[in-house]
């Protein structure tokens, strides 16, 4: 039974007539840190990649054409599970800080990799912050735990694949030209994200509104900073076939996002405000529903059971991911049937990733049978 899941793991490594084998990650990857077990070794390893981004990416506060992320593993038994951080600048994370970081990760003390909740919280003690850095070992573990079970998580967790949810597919701010181009691309989607939060913000809605019907849902990031002209938009919005609003104003303005999802005819999201266990309990009465994820949260792990604290309190769950590899999307859609909405198109905004993983097919989130994370191939990186 060993050997077979292993034969899988590594026969799930073939892509273009190369065979990812164990010993050839090891020496990609220079580095082998930890040894636990007598007999079995675990070999935890991280390597820096940049992203590059099919279009320049506009939110209200900043523009990239790349994100750094740092491709973790956890070798053991020769089974190899997967994970990342991914580091839009705008976070404070980078690969100076993950290196720094990941470099303190010691698994020697540990002799069992399903000891999650006591490996996991050593990691989240090492040094505050580095939420993005935790995560990439949190979803390596859940890759390499699950692939060890033989199960994907969303089953381990007890899940129905059959709910989860459509995505969006997100529409940056840009030129009504590009945004023309960038919603005839999106045909494969049932639902379009625009980024709001700049003078612009009816011009982008009736651009889009010109060139096709489909349900919008729209993140403010915290742009809108006057509660009635915020109201005042949701309705305008409202009127517009729009159905979701994300982080319509600043995460300090407690009283005035509350103030505006009392009177809001749309639900309302928190995201910026949202980041772990504790911003669950102080999003109630703020918020409709959270955005959570993954590297913000520190992985599986904390969002997990945030999505249960969100459910207890009568929130609604979205799910949300930055510019990540199929890595990080396939490990956040194990939650999937969880959420209301998705928001979980991260690897499809660019044009290296390295893993083939969780796909949209009719615009839903379409879970596989993979153990672990649900990856299904790994090239080199
Ligand atoms: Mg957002």
């Amino acid at each position: 039974m060993k050997q077979n899941r292993r034969n899988f793991i590594i026969t799930s490594g073939l892509i273009g007539g190369a065979v990812l084998t164990p010993s050839l990650f090891n020496n990609a990857f220079g580095k082998n840190i930890n040894i636990i077990g007598e007999n079995k070794k675990m070999k935890f390893t991280f390597k820096p990649y940049t992203l590059q981004l099919k279009h320049v990416f506009t939110i209200a506060t900043s523009s990239r054409s790349t994100t750094p992320v740092m491709l973790t593993q956890i070798e053991y038994d020769g089974i190899i599970g997967y994970g990342e951080a991914s580091m839009p600048p705008y976070l404070g994370e980078s690969h100076e800080t993950a290196s720094k970081f990941l470099s303190k990760v010691d698994l020697s003390q540990f002799n069992d990799p399903f000891k999650m909740d006591e490996i996991l919280e050593y990691i989240d003690g090492i040094d505050e912050k580095n939420t993005a850095a935790k995560a990439a070992v949190d979803i390596a573990l859940h890759d390499l735990v699950g692939k060890i079970i033989g199960q994907p998580w969303y089953k381990i967790w007890g899940y129905d694949k059959s709910k989860t949810p459509n995505t969006s597919f997100t529409i940056g701010i840009d030129t009504p030209e590009v945004v023309k181009q960038k919603v005839k691309e999106a045909t494969a989607y049932n639902i379009l994200k625009v980024k709001l939060g700049r003078e612009t913000d009816k011009e982008m809605i009736e651009t889009i509104r010109s060139v096709t019907d489909k349900p919008l849902v729209v993140d403010v990031n915290q742009g809108w900073t006057d509660k009635h002209f915020a109201l005042d938009m949701i309705y305008w919005l409202n009127e517009r076939g729009v159905k979701m609003v994300e982080q319509p104003m600043p995460k300090t303005q407690l009283d005035d996002n509350a103030w505006l999802t009392e009177k809001s005819p749309l639900p309302t999201f928190g995201d910026e405000s949202v980041q772990r266990i504790p911003d669950v309990i102080k999003a109630h009465g703020i918020y409709s529903g959270i955005n959570i994820k993954l590297m913000k949260c520190t992985g599986l792990r904390e969002a997990h059971k945030m999505v249960d604290l969100a459910k207890s309190l009568n929130l609604q769950v979205m799910l949300g991911c930055m510019t990540e590899t199929s890595c990080a999307i396939s490990a956040i859609s194990q939650l999937a049937p969880e959420a209301v909405w998705g928001d979980i198109d991260g690897n499809l905004l660019i044009s290296n990733d390295p893993f083939d993983g969780i796909i949209i097919v009719d615009g839903k989130v379409t879970l596989n049978e993979a153990p672990g994370i649900g990856l299904t191939a790994v090239r080199s990186f």
